[in-house]
Parts: structure tokens; sequence; C-alpha cells
């Protein structure tokens, strides 16, 4: 008698688009924010799902590996369509259009949603990743966050945080401090938030750490004694894709897949 040869069910299965963004939609609740861009579906694609390719930015060498790896769908933090653009279809515009839509995939965006989170975004990734507790919100919309060292003690001073931050994001951050003095109170907030730092400052933070810095920030670091950290926009938002994409793949059952481009900026 042989035994018939059991065939494990399949991992991955598929899911209509529609119960994709749904999921999105339900962890994110893009209708609490104010934003610069359309969360949700940004171009639509073919209406079953098997894969995800999560990423920072849809940028073509994005769209490029997201082809290569087979993806139905991509789910970026930053899309295609801002506030303020002038709306043609040209230039880099048009090759990453083409691409996307020349293979049929959905291109999924969601920018603050994304931000806030409160385990699964950037700015929660961001904490978790450097070993930070978050006990507090700041600024518009409430994206900024306040906390301290996981671990307790806080750091040393500036120099201490800005290495630590360097070794576990792995890139030189631009860090702006005079005081040597222990760090506490730390506020972050991912991305390009330079106009968070006043807010950060009034609550009460040692220091900030963010994405970008403009010329400004650097006089208020030194005349207010709040140490700031500028970590690469990117750096700072590799974090929240992955993870909330990650999420509604496991849900539904889909493949998922994290495709770093890298960028110093
Ligand atoms: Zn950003």
């Amino acid at each position: 008698m042989t035994t018939p040869l059991v065939v494990p069910p399949a991992i991955t299965t598929s899911a209509s688009r529609a119960d994709v963004l749904q999921a999105f939609d339900t962890l994110l609740q893009p209708a609490r924010f104010k934003d610069y861009g359309p969360n949700g579906l940004q171009v639509e694609g073919r209406p079953e799902i098997r894969k995800i390719v999560s990423g920072v930015t849809a940028s073509r060498a994005l769209i490029e590996a997201a082809i290569a790896a087979s993806a139905d769908a991509i789910f970026v933090h930053h899309g295609l369509f801002w506030r303020g653009q002038s709306g043609c279809v040209t230039g880099w515009m048009k090759q990453r259009l083409a691409l996307l839509l020349a293979h049929d995939i959905n291109l999924v965006a969601y920018h603050l949603p994304l931000d806030a989170h409160p385990l699964l975004g950037n700015n929660a990734q961001l904490g978790l990743a450097l070993g930070l507790n978050a006990s507090g919100r700041f600024g518009e919309q409430e994206l900024g966050w306040l906390g301290e060292r996981a671990a307790g003690g806080g750091f040393a001073d500036a120099f201490a945080l800005a290495q630590h931050i360097e070794i576990t994001l792995n890139r030189p951050v631009v860090q702006v401090s005079l005081a040597r003095k222990a760090i506490k109170k730390i506020a972050w907030c991912t991305g390009g938030a330079q106009g968070y730092f006043e807010a950060a400052i009034a609550a009460g933070a040692d220091a900030f750490i963010t994405g970008e810095i403009s010329e400004p920030q650097a006089h208020y670091a030194r005349e207010m004694g709040v140490a700031y950290f500028a970590c690469g926009h990117h750096a700072t938002e590799r974090y929240g894709a992955p993870a909330v994409a990650g999420h509604v793949a496991t849900a539904l059952g889909l493949a998922h897949e994290f495709i770093e481009i890298d960028n110093p900026a």
C-alpha cells in the first residue's frame, strides 16, 4: 500500500485589490490626516494581488526592481503625486507611469498616515530601531514623537547619541550641538521634519532626531542648547513601509518583499 503524497497548502494566496486597499485603509486611517498628496491607490493595476513589494519611494529603480520581483502591487511612503506638481506626464513621471501601466502593477502610497501609525509607522519603527520608548507626541497633527532611551539612563551627551544613531542607521549624521550635557528627553520625527524643531524645543526635548536640516535649525540648536541630528530623509523612513506592508500581507496570506533602493539624501 502506498502512502498518498501530502501536498502542503500553498502559503501564498491572492486577494482582490479592493480587499488589500481596505486592509491598508483600516490600519492607517488616511481620512484623519491633512496630507500633501493622495493616500491609497495612486495607479490602478491588475485586480488580483499575490505579491506586494514595499519601498520608501516610487522611484524608477524601485518600480524596475518590483517588476523583476513579480510584484502585483508596490507599497510606498512617497508616491508619484504631490500638491503643487505641474500635472504633466513628462520626463521622469512619464518613465515611471509607463513602467507601472505596461506591467499592470498597482501603486499604493501612504504618506503622513504611514509616519503616524502608533506601532508600525515610520516614527514608531525608527524609535524601535534606535531603542527609544515613546511617551508622548508633539507638533502639527501630532506627528512628532517624544520619549527616552528604552534601556534607561539616557545618553552621556549628544556625541554619544550621534554615535548610537550612526551605528544603528549605518550612515553618517549631521550633528549640531554645543552643550556637553546629558541627553534624557529625545524628540524625533522622520523625513523632512526640520519644521518640527521649534515645537520639539517647546516640548522640552534635549535632542531632536529627523532626516533633514535647513539653514535656520543650526542656529536654533546652538542658541537653545538642543542637539539636532539630521540622519537622512530616506534612512529615517526605511522602516514603516515594510512593517505595514508585511503586516497586511501576512494577514491576507500574500507574499511580501521590501526592496531597499539606497539614497544618500
Ligand atoms: Zn518623507
